[in-house]
Order: structure tokens, then sequence, then C-alpha cells
């Protein structure tokens, strides 16, 4: 609650014991017996609010009226009504309960609300302790309509919390889609070169900040040219899918596997030896080739489809493009050793490949 809306309360009440303080003086000038009825008379004649029951008291007063028994039966029956009593003890109950379950309410709401709390709490007891019917009133009117107030104020929280919080579970979910969109590559489902830029830009910063070893495999598909020639574009485009799922299918985790361009694969393996990283590379390889495929939507057999790979492990200080440019010179030194191999960094010499496979 805010401190002005306290303070507009606290004055109130101020205001309500000095209009007491001042009835009682009034009443006892004119022997009036301080009864709850007439207190509640002469309350509202001292706070003047009350215009009609001012009028006829002052003319009463003018003509010298003595404020007999009746007379002031009669002025309460005419100005405040009967039952009054009645209805004061149920709006009281009420305002204890609406205090009672907004307290429960606040406090599960957490400690922010605690002078709230506080004020309602010792209005609460106010409330109790005023025996006086106008002055009752007056509280539990204020205090009602700050309830109210209070308890439309947590329920539009409470609704708007809610509304945010779906729209911000749809914003996540949309900003996901389209950054799983923006990183992928949309033929083969592997991150694409733009995703490739930042795997390997942090790959690199983490293997720098902790000094633990990072390889890359750069993979490239033999004689694809070729292949596309003799099947067509459809055909070619399924055997980029085959190798990109082979390739995703045996990394771990957190290796990524990016579509470099054209048919070419980068593979970035963080916290990777370079001797491991040649076994993964020799696994896809063999994986790859062992594989004879067929197109069964063409109906026709396509054979096997051979890759070769360059494999180089970071060297602390380079760029990220100077780490892929050397495994770059092997995958082309794989080439010209005659494809369907691997070729790491520290190994130029040819490997025998270990069946060639013409397709
Ligand atoms: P090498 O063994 O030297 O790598 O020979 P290659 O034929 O694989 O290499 P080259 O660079 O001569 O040809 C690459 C071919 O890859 C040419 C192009 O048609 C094909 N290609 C590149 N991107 C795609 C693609 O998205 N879909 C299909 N079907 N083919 C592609
Ligand atoms: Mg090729
Ligand atoms: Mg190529």
């Amino acid at each position: 609650m805010a401190r002005r809306d306290m303070a507009h309360q606290s004055d109130d009440l101020a205001q309500a014991v000095r209009y007491l303080k001042l009835t009682l003086p009034e009443m006892s000038k004119r022997e009036i017996p301080t009864t709850p009825e007439n207190y509640s008379v002469w309350y509202e004649y001292t706070a003047g609010t009350n215009h009609d029951l001012k009028q006829s008291i002052d003319s009463l007063i003018k003509a010298n009226t003595e404020f007999s028994d009746q007379v002031n039966e009669d002025l309460y029956q005419k100005f405040i009504g009967g039952g009054q009593q009645t209805a004061i003890t149920e709006i009281r109950d009420s305002v204890r309960q609406v205090i009672n379950d907004l307290l429960a309410q606040i406090s599960a709401e957490g400690d922010g609300l605690g002078d709230y709390a506080k004020t309602l709490e010792s209005f609460s007891e106010k409330v109790n302790d005023t025996i006086d019917s106008s002055a009752v009133n007056l509280l539990i009117g204020e205090l009602l309509i700050e309830t109210k107030k209070r308890e439309e104020a947590t329920h539009n929280l409470q609704s708007t919390l809610d509304t945010m919080a779906q729209e911000m579970t749809q914003l996540r979910q949309e900003v996901a889609r389209l950054n799983d969109e923006a990183s992928t590559d949309a033929l083969t489902k592997v991150s694409n070169r733009r995703a490739y830029d930042i795997a390997i830009e942090r790959a690199v910063s983490a293997s720098k900040m902790n000094s633990t070893l990072l390889s890359v495999l750069i993979l490239d598909i033999d004689h694809f040219k070729k292949f596309n020639d003799k099947f067509g574009h459809i055909v070619g485009d399924k055997v980029l899918r085959f190798v990109a799922a082979m390739l995703q299918k045996h990394v771990k985790g957190n290796d990524t596997v990016a579509r470099f361009g054209g048919e070419e694969f980068a593979v970035i393996l963080p916290e990777t030896s370079y001797t491991d990283a040649l076994s993964v590379a020799e696994n896809a390889r063999k994986r790859i080739s062992a594989q004879v495929l067929s197109d069964s939507a063409e109906n026709i057999k396509l054979g096997s489809v051979n890759v070769s790979i360059g494999v180089a492990q970071y060297r602390y200080g380079e760029s990220p493009e100077e780490f892929i440019h050397r495994a770059d010179k092997c995958l082309y030194q794989a080439k010209s050793n005659g494809r369907n191999r691997v070729v790491g960094e520290g190994d130029y010499e040819e490997r025998k490949a270990p069946q060639q496979q013409t397709i």
C-alpha cells in the first residue's frame, strides 16, 4: 500500500477520534445519556456530515427543547435508523473476514506487502475497540474501500502476471524456433554455416580459457559431382542428408556437426585430442562408406558414398580461421592422396584406403 493511502487512513481515524471527543461534552452539556444510540446521533451532529440531522438538532436547541428520552429516541429512529447495531456487527464481522482473507493472501505474496498487512491489523483492532456506531461505520467504509481496492489490485496483479507468464512462454518458444531456424541447415538439419561460425568461436575461447584440447574435422564427399550427374540432384540431396545423419549419429552431445557449404561438413570436437579426433574421423569414414545406398522412391541402387576427411588440433593463440585452414589443407591432401581417407596434420603421407569403391 502506498504511504500516502496509509496516511490518509490514519487521518480519517484521528478525525473520528476528534469528533468522538467533541461529542461527549455536547451530550453532557444537555444531560443526554451516553447510550450507543444517543452517541451515534450526537457524533453525526458534531461531524456535521448529516445535514438534515444537524438542522433538526439546531432548531431544537434554538427552541430550547429538552432532550428527553422520547426526543432522543425520535432523533435516533429518524436519522440513524433501528437495527443499526446489528448491521454494524455484521459489517464488522465481514470486514474482519475480508481482512483475514487478504492477510492470508498477502503473507503468501511475500514480505513486500508487510506494511499493508500491519495497517490492516491495526485497523481491525480499532474496529473492535470502537463502540460508537457512526465512527465504526466511517472506519468500516474506508477500510472496505481500501480493502476492495487492494483486493482488486492483487487480483489484477495476479492475472497480469499470469498473462505475462503465458506471453513469455510463447515468446520464448517463438525465439527458440527462430533461433533453431536461423542456425539449422534446411536440407540436412545439422548446424548451418552461421551456427558453425558461432560454435567454432566459442570452442576456441573455451579451449583457451580452460586449457582444454580442441580438434576439428573437415569432410568432403568424394566425386559428388559425378554422383549428382548420374542420379540427379534430388538423389544427391538425399545423400547429403545421409552423410549429415551419419555424422550426427556418431558424435557426442558436445560436438557440433555443421554443413560447411555444398557437400562439405565440419565437425567441432571440444575436449578431444588429435589422436582421438583421428579415430572419430576414421570411424565416420568407414561407417559412411560401409553403407550401400539405394533409393526406394526411384527403385535404384546407388552404391556407397566415400568421404575424405582432414583433421587438425587447435594450437593455442591461433585464430579459428588459421585452425580450420590447417584442417582444410589436410583434406586437400587426402583428396590428392587418392580420396576415401583421413589425413591429419601430423600425417601428410598417404594412408592406404581399405577398399576403393566405385559408384
Ligand atoms: P571431389 O572428390 O574432388 O570433392 O569431387 P566433387 O565432385 O565432390 O567436387 P566438386 O567440387 O567438383 O563438386 C561438388 C558438387 O557438389 C557440385 C555440386 O553439384 C554438388 N553439390 C553442392 N551442394 C549441393 C546440394 O545442396 N545438393 C546437391 N544435390 N548437390 C550439391
Ligand atoms: Mg566433393
Ligand atoms: Mg567440395
